[in-house]
C-alpha cells in the first residue's frame, strides 16, 4: 500500500533530494516496479469476449486486468501499446496491442477474440474504416501520357512565366536611385496640388461656417459644370415663378383692388342702412307678439 502522506524521517535532510530518491523508491510505487523494462502497471479492462488460449475459458468484456503496458511502436506519431494480461482462470498470459490505425484492440496472442463486430458491407452498407484510398489501376501509357503533359506543362507555361517574372523584377531592381527619386519628385507635386487644394477647402468652409471636419467632394471639371447647371437651372426657375407672379397679380389686382373698394363703400354706407332696417324689423317683431298677446286676453 502506498502511502498518502508524506514521512520526512529524522535522518532527512533537503540535500538528499526528493524523498522519493532518498528512498529509492518510484513515485508511481509498485506499479513502476518493471519500469527499467518499459513496462508500466496499468489496470486494462477487457474491450471485447475473449476465450483464453491456454485454458479454453470465455472471459467476458470488461473484466479488469493489471496488465503490463508497454509501448512496442508507433503508427505515425500515435505510439502502438501493448497489454500483457494474466488470466485469472488460469496461469495463461495473453497480449492485446492497441491499433490506433483501424482505432481498436487486437489480441496477438494467448487468446481467441470472439467476433462480434457489426460489419456494416456485409450488411449493404459501407466500410467505416476505408483508410487507403482506392489506387489507380496501373495503365503504363496512361502514367507515360502524365508525364509527358507535365513536362509539357513545365516547359510551356512555367518557365515562360518564371522568366517574365524574373525580367521584370530585374527592370524595377536595376536603377532603384532613379526609380526612388522619380516617385518622390511625383509624390511632392501631387502634395503641391494637394495643399493648394486643402487650403482653399479651409476657406470655404471659413467664408460659410462650415465644420472643419465636413469632407467637401473632389472639385473636377465635370462636378463644376453640373454645379453651373444646377445654378442656371435654378435662376430660370426662379424667373419663371416671377413671372407668373406678376401675371397673376396683373390680372387679379384690378379686380381685387375694386372689389374692395366697392365693398368698403357700400360696407361703409349699406351697413348702415342694413343697421337701420334690422333695427326696425325687431322694434316691429317685439311689437307684434305684444298685440297678439293682447288680442287674445280680449
Ligand atoms: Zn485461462
Amino acid at each position: 500500500m502506498q502511502g498518502f502522506n508524506k514521512y520526512y524521517p529524522p535522518d532527512y535532510d533537503p540535500s538528499h533530494g526528493s524523498l522519493n530518491s532518498y528512498r529509492g523508491k518510484h513515485a508511481l510505487g509498485d506499479r513502476a516496479r518493471k519500469i527499467d523494462q518499459g513496462i508500466l502497471i496499468t489496470r486494462f479492462e477487457l474491450p471485447f469476449n475473449i476465450w483464453c488460449g491456454t485454458c479454453n475459458n470465455h472471459i467476458g468484456m470488461g473484466v479488469r486486468y493489471n496488465a503490463e503496458k508497454k509501448k512496442i511502436g508507433a503508427y505515425y506519431s500515435t505510439p502502438i501499446f501493448s497489454f500483457r494480461c494474466k488470466c485469472h482462470l488460469c496461469d495463461g498470459w495473453f497480449e492485446i496491442h492497441t491499433d490506433p490505425k483501424n482505432t481498436r484492440y487486437v489480441v496477438v496472442s494467448g487468446a481467441r477474440q470472439k467476433d462480434e463486430e457489426w460489419n456494416p458491407e456485409e450488411n449493404g452498407g459501407f466500410a467505416i474504416h476505408d483508410t487507403e484510398q482506392a489506387a489507380a489501376p496501373l495503365d503504363p501509357l496512361a502514367a507515360l501520357e502524365k508525364t509527358t503533359d507535365a513536362k509539357h506543362h513545365v516547359e510551356k507555361v512555367q518557365v515562360p512565366r518564371i522568366e517574365s517574372l524574373q525580367q521584370l523584377s530585374e527592370h524595377y531592381n536595376a536603377d532603384p536611385y532613379s526609380l526612388s527619386s522619380k516617385v518622390r519628385k511625383r509624390f511632392r507635386e501631387d502634395k503641391k496640388v494637394e495643399k493648394l487644394k486643402q487650403k482653399a477647402d479651409d476657406e470655404l468652409k471659413g467664408r460659410y461656417g462650415l465644420p472643419e471636419t465636413l469632407s467637401l467632394a473632389q472639385e473636377d471639371e465635370e462636378s463644376r459644370q453640373a454645379a453651373k447647371d444646377e445654378w442656371d437651372k435654378g435662376v430660370r426657375e426662379l424667373e419663371l415663378r416671377r413671372q407668373a407672379k406678376r401675371q397673376r397679380m396683373a390680372l387679379q389686382g384690378p379686380l381685387s383692388s375694386s372689389s374692395r373698394t366697392q365693398t368698403r363703400s357700400s360696407g361703409s354706407s349699406g351697413g348702415l342702412t342694413s343697421l337701420r332696417a334690422r333695427i326696425l324689423e325687431n322694434t316691429t317683431r317685439r311689437s307684434l307678439p305684444r298685440a297678439g298677446q293682447t288680442n287674445s286676453n280680449k
